[in-house]
């Protein structure tokens, strides 16, 4: 069974093809700038890496582009062999908890959300489409990044302002990363041998969120109503006071929508730090006594280490904590900082498990009154099982 995972985006197309017998990503790939100058497309497995400049003027260009390249590689010899296509969706409103198969009502669905992810449900349809229009009977599935976060209580999710404002537009906190956050539920579970477990999932990437999970179940999550709350990201905020908004309009001559912009687009490390997102240049900025550099990463630790903290208390302790994605997966430094400040709730570092990166392992010391992970999400690869499961 050959199953595609795909992430579109408004200029982009992220693709792997995976062999569900093995797990394997037979190959993957990106193309760029659809519809814009310079267009161009990456795919590469552990043998080969083309990467070509090529017109693209929409999303049905790269897909009938990445499927010609599938069968001229010699990767598929026929479009058959594609038993069904897994769309990640952002969205999915309170709604959608879980995974479906695409019918006509569910784009519809997946549009009328578009008002709370304007940047990426119209993109994902775009995408749909395109694949429906080159594989009109291949089967289709969606899964969305907040269908697992929509077991959370109601007092988790809903901000306590005017109620009519959650009635009357939806305004409540949604959470997102939930497909990483899921896959690292399925798959500590596993390596633990146990499902009932307290689990604080910690996705620290270019986004960041953390997750508490219990009996598999998302009880609490850092991001709200948007991606921008929670923990300090590569350029988001992470949560601040609301009114700072109406403030710096004034202040700046700017728009609400070009404060958000900021918030969105030029503040968590990259704002304290005035260097950069990325939390290696961060890193190394701080080996040359960068003091913003210093300033930004102990921001950004206090606020993993503060939701940790109050997440521990709300599943009445926690079983093990796991982190994952860029930074989780590779900054050692990173995840020895947080965990050195957990040490009043007795979790401990085995400091030389920790020199470890993208892979599963313990990081916790023997005497740790808590198991700390390491584990690699797997967004692709869950998004293909889910596919999987419902075509089936
Ligand atoms: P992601 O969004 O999951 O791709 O994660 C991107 C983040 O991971 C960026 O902030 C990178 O700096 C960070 N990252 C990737 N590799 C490393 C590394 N070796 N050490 C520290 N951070 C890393």
């Amino acid at each position: 069974m050959k199953i595609m995972s795909i992430n579109a985006g408004s200029s982009s197309l992220k693709f792997s093809l995976f062999d569900m017998n093995t797990n394997e990503v037979l190959v993957s790939g990106l193309f760029e700038r659809i519809g814009i100058d310079g267009s161009c497309y990456t795919i590469k497995n552990s043998e080969f890496k083309i990467k070509q400049e090529v017109q693209l003027k929409d999303h049905s260009d790269a897909v009938k582009i990445l499927l010609d390249k599938l069968i001229e590689l010699k990767i598929i010899n026929s479009l058959e062999e594609i038993d069904g296509i897994g769309h990640r969706v952002v969205h999915g409103g309170a709604n959608y908890t879980e995974s479906v198969v695409v019918t006509d009502k569910v784009i519809d669905d997946i549009v009328k959300l578009s008002d709370l992810a304007p940047l990426h449900n119209p993109a994902h349809v775009i995408g749909i489409k395109a694949f429906k229009e080159v594989l009109p009977n291949t089967p289709m599935v969606v899964v969305f990044d907040t269908a697992f976060h929509q077991t959370m209580p109601k007092e988790n999710y809903l901000y306590a302002v005017p109620y009519s404002w959650y009635e009357k537009y939806g305004v409540r906190k949604y959470g997102f990363h939930g497909t990483s956050h899921r896959y690292i539920t399925k798959k500590i579970s596993e390596v633990l041998g146990r499902d009932d477990l307290r689990i604080i999932s910690c996705h620290l990437g270019q986004g960041g969120s953390i997750a508490a999970i219990k009996n598999g179940k998302c009880v609490d999550t850092t991001m709200g109503f948007t991606p921008l709350a929670g923990i300090v990201m590569g350029t988001r905020s992470g949560d601040v006071d609301p009114s700072i908004i109406p403030f710096v309009m004034e202040k700046e001559g700017l728009s609400a929508g070009e404060v958000v912009n900021a918030l969105n687009k030029k503040s968590g490390l990259l704002g304290v730090s005035e260097i950069s997102s990325d939390s290696r240049d961060i890193e190394n900025a701080i080996k040359e006594g960068n003091e913003k550099a210093s300033l930004a990463q102990k921001m950004f630790v206090n606020s993993v280490v503060k939701y940790i903290s109050q997440y521990y208390v709300e599943l009445g302790g926690v079983d093990v904590i796991t982190f994952t994605a860029g930074i989780g997966e590779n900054s050692v430094q990173t995840r020895l900082e947080i965990i050195e400040k957990l040490a009043p709730l007795g979790i401990k570092m085995d400091i030389e498990a920790n020199n470890v990166r993208g892979e599963v392992k313990c990081i916790s010391s023997k005497d740790s009154s808590s198991l700390v992970y390491l584990v690699p999400t797997d967004e692709e690869l869950m998004i293909a099982m889910d596919t999987l499961a419902l075509i089936k």
